[in-house]
């Protein structure tokens, strides 16, 4: 069984579209898992809806959908964010308005859970640094919990013994067991707007047979979602930075 889990799609059809085909020719995928942030900043906010929808994925709610479902405040986001959130609630139709407004904040299945920011702030916190991750082990009570928000492809390990914590940047193809492992926080970082350096849309995919998380990243046609972030005049900067994944 494999489940491929996406995270930060932000209306970038053509990332997505990439890691479907990139992890079907990997594993036959038996289910999506969707870590929150949909919509936002890209220029295909639909088309992503629609590709969840119909694989009948598993989704929770990020800051940007429930700020385009008006459900959050737009007050903490930057101008740029703000305008393509303007912009994304006025290019979608009532259905999927209402698919973003029915995301649930957090799910569990087994021992994972799943929730966009933080299991202390939802949709907020920036888990970035082992000090953060460790204030929020206490707030989960599954051996690993999957996180989006930051951008960043990263783990936090919980030491068992100690309750240290330490910060590891996941790689292409490296594989986290969860036998072994201790508990842990678990980003596959963005589809569709990476901010770690690494412009290629990441993803990764959770067998729960084996018990593993596998994190992977795919390259996608960048030139195509800038033009078409262009011709729907979303904000420059957010054209810009997937040149760099910054
Ligand atoms: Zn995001």
């Amino acid at each position: 069984m494999a489940i491929l889990v996406v995270s930060d799609i932000h209306s970038n059809f053509l990332a997505l579209g990439a890691v479907a085909q990139d992890s079907a020719a990997r594993a036959p995928i038996d289910a999506v898992w969707c870590l929150g942030d949909v919509v936002g900043y890209g220029p295909d906010p639909g088309a992503c809806i629609d590709f969840l929808v119909q694989r009948n994925a598993v989704c929770i709610a990020g800051n940007h959908d429930l700020a385009v479902a008006d459900l959050a405040p737009t007050s903490p986001f930057n101008l740029p964010a703000f305008e393509a959130i303007i912009w994304t609630a006025e290019h979608l139709d009532a259905g999927e308005i209402a698919f973003l407004r029915a995301l649930p904040f957090s799910l569990t299945f087994g021992p994972v859970a799943l929730v966009h920011a933080s299991p202390r702030q939802p949709i907020w916190e920036y888990l970035s640094d082992a000090r953060a991750a460790a204030e929020n082990f206490p707030l989960f009570k599954t051996q690993a919990c999957l996180v989006g928000h930051t951008h960043h492809s990263i783990a936090f390990f919980q030491n068992p013994a100690s309750g240290a914590v330490r910060r590891r940047r996941l790689t292409p193809g490296s594989r986290t067991p969860l036998e072994g492992s201790g508990r842990f926080f678990y980003n596959p970082g963005s589809v569709g707007q990476p901010h770690d350096g690494d412009k290629r849309a990441a993803y990764a995919i959770y067998d729960p047979e084996e018990a593993t998380l596998t994190h992977y990243r795919v390259d996608y046609d960048v030139k195509e979602t800038q033009r078409r972030m262009k011709a729907a005049k979303l904000p420059e900067q957010l054209v810009n930075r997937l040149s760099w994944g910054r």
